[in-house]
Protein backbone atom coordinates (compact mmCIF):
# COMPACT_ATOMS: atom_id res chain seq x y z
CA UNK A 1 0.00 0.00 0.00
CA UNK A 2 1.23 3.23 -0.65
CA UNK A 3 2.58 5.19 1.96
CA UNK A 4 1.06 9.14 2.88
CA UNK A 5 3.07 11.83 2.41
CA UNK A 6 4.70 14.60 4.99
CA UNK A 7 5.51 17.27 3.94
CA UNK A 8 8.20 19.20 6.17
CA UNK A 9 9.17 23.11 5.47
CA UNK A 10 12.43 23.88 7.91
CA UNK A 11 13.01 27.37 8.40
CA UNK A 12 14.41 30.40 10.41
CA UNK A 13 11.40 31.82 9.56
CA UNK A 14 12.68 35.24 10.75
CA UNK A 15 9.87 36.06 9.98
CA UNK A 16 7.94 33.75 7.72
CA UNK A 17 7.04 35.42 4.27
CA UNK A 18 4.91 34.91 1.54
CA UNK A 19 7.68 33.33 -0.31
CA UNK A 20 7.35 30.61 2.56
CA UNK A 21 3.11 30.12 2.10
CA UNK A 22 2.96 30.31 -1.53
CA UNK A 23 5.88 27.59 -2.39
CA UNK A 24 4.49 25.64 0.44
CA UNK A 25 0.94 25.83 -1.06
CA UNK A 26 2.17 25.39 -4.94
CA UNK A 27 4.24 22.04 -3.47
CA UNK A 28 1.02 21.25 -1.70
CA UNK A 29 -0.86 21.57 -4.87
CA UNK A 30 1.66 19.06 -6.56
CA UNK A 31 2.89 16.76 -4.06
CA UNK A 32 -0.26 15.88 -2.48
CA UNK A 33 0.37 15.43 0.85
CA UNK A 34 -1.63 14.97 4.03
CA UNK A 35 -0.06 17.43 5.72
CA UNK A 36 2.77 20.50 5.34
CA UNK A 37 4.55 20.62 8.66
CA UNK A 38 6.05 24.20 9.55
CA UNK A 39 9.20 23.38 11.65
CA UNK A 40 10.94 26.73 13.16
CA UNK A 41 14.75 25.43 13.73
CA UNK A 42 15.96 26.97 17.26
CA UNK A 43 19.46 27.78 15.94
CA UNK A 44 19.81 26.53 12.05
CA UNK A 45 23.51 24.75 11.58
CA UNK A 46 23.94 27.30 8.88
CA UNK A 47 23.26 30.40 11.00
CA UNK A 48 24.88 29.44 14.05
CA UNK A 49 26.24 32.72 15.60
CA UNK A 50 23.66 34.89 13.82
CA UNK A 51 21.17 37.04 15.73
CA UNK A 52 17.59 35.90 15.55
CA UNK A 53 13.79 37.18 16.97
CA UNK A 54 13.18 35.03 19.80
CA UNK A 55 12.44 31.30 18.84
CA UNK A 56 8.80 32.46 20.47
CA UNK A 57 8.05 34.92 18.41
CA UNK A 58 9.38 33.27 15.37
CA UNK A 59 6.98 30.36 16.36
CA UNK A 60 3.80 33.12 16.77
CA UNK A 61 4.21 34.36 13.72
CA UNK A 62 4.31 31.14 11.87
CA UNK A 63 1.30 29.91 13.75
CA UNK A 64 -0.28 33.02 12.33
CA UNK A 65 0.86 32.78 9.02
CA UNK A 66 -0.43 29.50 8.40
CA UNK A 67 -3.93 30.09 10.17
CA UNK A 68 -6.02 29.71 7.47
CA UNK A 69 -4.83 26.24 5.34
CA UNK A 70 -6.06 23.64 7.30
CA UNK A 71 -3.47 21.11 5.69
CA UNK A 72 -0.27 23.00 7.21
CA UNK A 73 0.53 22.59 10.93
CA UNK A 74 3.17 24.53 12.80
CA UNK A 75 5.79 22.45 15.45
CA UNK A 76 7.93 23.54 17.85
CA UNK A 77 9.42 20.16 18.31
CA UNK A 78 12.91 22.42 17.74
CA UNK A 79 11.99 24.88 20.16
CA UNK A 80 11.86 22.39 22.45
CA UNK A 81 14.96 20.33 21.77
CA UNK A 82 16.79 23.71 21.45
CA UNK A 83 20.79 23.76 20.54
CA UNK A 84 21.04 23.16 16.57
CA UNK A 85 18.44 22.28 15.30
CA UNK A 86 20.09 19.80 13.03
CA UNK A 87 17.50 18.44 10.04
CA UNK A 88 18.17 14.58 10.99
CA UNK A 89 17.79 14.73 14.58
CA UNK A 90 14.00 16.41 13.35
CA UNK A 91 13.40 13.73 10.44
CA UNK A 92 14.66 10.90 13.15
CA UNK A 93 11.72 11.93 15.50
CA UNK A 94 9.29 12.35 12.68
CA UNK A 95 9.71 9.03 11.54
CA UNK A 96 8.83 7.68 15.15
CA UNK A 97 5.99 10.22 15.48
CA UNK A 98 4.72 9.52 11.68
CA UNK A 99 6.09 5.67 11.16
CA UNK A 100 3.14 4.99 7.77
CA UNK A 101 4.10 8.49 6.64
CA UNK A 102 6.64 9.41 3.65
CA UNK A 103 8.77 12.38 4.50
CA UNK A 104 9.39 14.67 1.64
CA UNK A 105 11.26 17.98 2.77
CA UNK A 106 10.71 21.29 1.63
CA UNK A 107 13.57 23.42 0.74
CA UNK A 108 14.07 26.65 -1.64
CA UNK A 109 16.29 25.83 -4.49
CA UNK A 110 18.92 28.36 -3.48
CA UNK A 111 19.49 25.67 -0.62
CA UNK A 112 20.31 22.81 -3.00
CA UNK A 113 23.98 23.73 -3.44
CA UNK A 114 24.38 23.99 0.12
CA UNK A 115 23.23 20.36 0.75
CA UNK A 116 26.43 18.56 0.37
CA UNK A 117 27.55 20.29 3.94
CA UNK A 118 24.24 19.03 5.74
CA UNK A 119 25.14 17.54 8.42
CA UNK A 120 25.02 13.67 7.94
CA UNK A 121 23.45 14.58 4.40
CA UNK A 122 23.99 10.91 3.27
CA UNK A 123 22.35 9.25 5.98
CA UNK A 124 19.47 11.98 5.60
CA UNK A 125 19.14 11.83 1.62
CA UNK A 126 18.16 7.56 2.45
CA UNK A 127 15.07 9.13 5.21
CA UNK A 128 13.47 11.86 3.39
CA UNK A 129 12.70 13.20 -0.61
CA UNK A 130 14.08 16.71 -0.87
CA UNK A 131 11.19 18.67 -2.84
CA UNK A 132 12.77 21.95 -4.15
CA UNK A 133 10.80 24.82 -5.07
CA UNK A 134 11.91 27.24 -7.36
CA UNK A 135 13.97 30.33 -6.34
CA UNK A 136 15.18 33.39 -8.49
CA UNK A 137 18.07 32.77 -10.37
CA UNK A 138 18.21 28.95 -9.54
CA UNK A 139 17.70 26.73 -12.21
CA UNK A 140 20.72 25.00 -13.17
CA UNK A 141 21.35 24.43 -9.11
CA UNK A 142 20.35 20.71 -9.62
CA UNK A 143 22.62 19.55 -12.20
CA UNK A 144 25.52 20.58 -10.03
CA UNK A 145 24.16 19.03 -6.85
CA UNK A 146 23.59 15.77 -8.14
CA UNK A 147 27.34 15.83 -9.81
CA UNK A 148 28.61 16.32 -5.97
CA UNK A 149 26.02 13.92 -4.04
CA UNK A 150 26.43 11.24 -6.41
CA UNK A 151 23.43 9.45 -7.97
CA UNK A 152 21.41 9.07 -5.20
CA UNK A 153 20.57 13.29 -5.36
CA UNK A 154 18.64 12.16 -8.83
CA UNK A 155 15.93 10.29 -6.93
CA UNK A 156 15.61 11.93 -3.63
CA UNK A 157 16.32 15.77 -4.87
CA UNK A 158 13.07 16.85 -6.97
CA UNK A 159 12.61 20.40 -8.37
CA UNK A 160 8.46 21.93 -8.34
CA UNK A 161 8.18 23.94 -10.92
CA UNK A 162 6.37 26.32 -8.40
CA UNK A 163 5.70 30.25 -9.51
CA UNK A 164 9.01 31.88 -8.10
CA UNK A 165 8.41 34.33 -5.35
CA UNK A 166 11.06 37.06 -5.09
CA UNK A 167 11.24 37.70 -1.15
CA UNK A 168 13.17 36.38 1.73
CA UNK A 169 13.40 37.49 5.25
CA UNK A 170 16.36 38.87 4.85
CA UNK A 171 14.36 41.85 2.70
CA UNK A 172 11.84 41.73 5.11
CA UNK A 173 14.38 42.52 7.67
CA UNK A 174 15.94 45.11 5.59
CA UNK A 175 12.42 47.19 4.31
CA UNK A 176 11.77 46.91 8.11
CA UNK A 177 14.80 48.77 8.91
CA UNK A 178 14.48 51.55 6.11
CA UNK A 179 10.71 51.87 6.60
CA UNK A 180 9.64 50.74 3.09
CA UNK A 181 5.87 48.84 3.04
CA UNK A 182 5.65 45.09 3.49
CA UNK A 183 2.48 44.89 1.84
CA UNK A 184 1.73 41.42 0.02
CA UNK A 185 4.89 40.14 1.57
CA UNK A 186 3.93 38.97 4.83
CA UNK A 187 0.73 37.94 5.63
CA UNK A 188 -1.32 40.72 7.24
CA UNK A 189 -0.92 39.23 10.55
CA UNK A 190 2.21 38.94 10.66
CA UNK A 191 3.23 42.54 9.78
CA UNK A 192 0.48 43.25 12.59
CA UNK A 193 2.60 41.07 15.00
CA UNK A 194 5.37 42.33 13.72
CA UNK A 195 4.37 46.17 14.71
CA UNK A 196 2.96 45.47 17.70
CA UNK A 197 5.98 43.41 18.73
CA UNK A 198 7.85 46.14 17.05
CA UNK A 199 10.47 43.44 15.74
CA UNK A 200 13.57 43.97 13.66
CA UNK A 201 13.87 47.66 14.73
CA UNK A 202 17.25 49.19 14.95
CA UNK A 203 16.70 51.83 16.64
CA UNK A 204 20.65 52.94 16.54
CA UNK A 205 20.30 52.74 12.34
CA UNK A 206 17.10 56.00 12.77
CA UNK A 207 14.52 54.31 11.43
CA UNK A 208 11.56 52.93 13.02
CA UNK A 209 9.14 50.89 11.33
CA UNK A 210 6.13 51.58 14.02
CA UNK A 211 6.46 55.89 13.82
CA UNK A 212 3.02 56.35 12.89
P1 LIG B 1 16.97 34.55 5.19
O1 LIG B 1 16.80 35.62 4.12
O2 LIG B 1 16.93 35.10 6.60
O3 LIG B 1 18.17 33.65 4.97
P2 LIG B 1 14.86 32.91 3.99
O4 LIG B 1 13.91 33.87 3.36
O5 LIG B 1 15.76 32.14 3.06
O6 LIG B 1 15.69 33.60 5.15
P3 LIG B 1 14.38 30.65 5.75
O7 LIG B 1 13.45 30.65 6.92
O8 LIG B 1 15.82 30.56 6.04
O9 LIG B 1 13.99 31.94 4.88
O10 LIG B 1 13.94 29.57 4.69
C1 LIG B 1 13.36 28.33 5.00
C2 LIG B 1 13.23 27.55 3.70
O11 LIG B 1 12.32 28.24 2.82
C3 LIG B 1 14.57 27.44 2.93
O12 LIG B 1 14.65 26.15 2.37
C4 LIG B 1 14.44 28.51 1.87
O13 LIG B 1 15.22 28.21 0.73
C5 LIG B 1 12.94 28.47 1.57
N1 LIG B 1 12.47 29.74 1.03
C6 LIG B 1 12.62 30.95 1.59
N2 LIG B 1 12.10 31.92 0.80
C7 LIG B 1 11.59 31.30 -0.29
C8 LIG B 1 10.94 31.75 -1.50
N3 LIG B 1 10.72 33.04 -1.74
N4 LIG B 1 10.57 30.81 -2.41
C9 LIG B 1 10.82 29.49 -2.19
N5 LIG B 1 11.43 29.01 -1.08
C10 LIG B 1 11.82 29.89 -0.15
Amino acid sequence: MKKKKLGILGGTFDPVHNGHIYSAQAVYEQLQPEKILFIPAFIAPHKVGQDFAPAADRYNMTVLATQDYPYFEVSDMELRRSGISYTLDTVKELQKIYPEYELYFLIGADTIPQLQTWHKIDELLQLVTFVAAKRPGYRQVLDRACSSLGVIAREKIVLVDTPEYEVSSTDIRQKIKSGASLQGLVPEPVEQYIREHRLYLFTDEGHSYAED
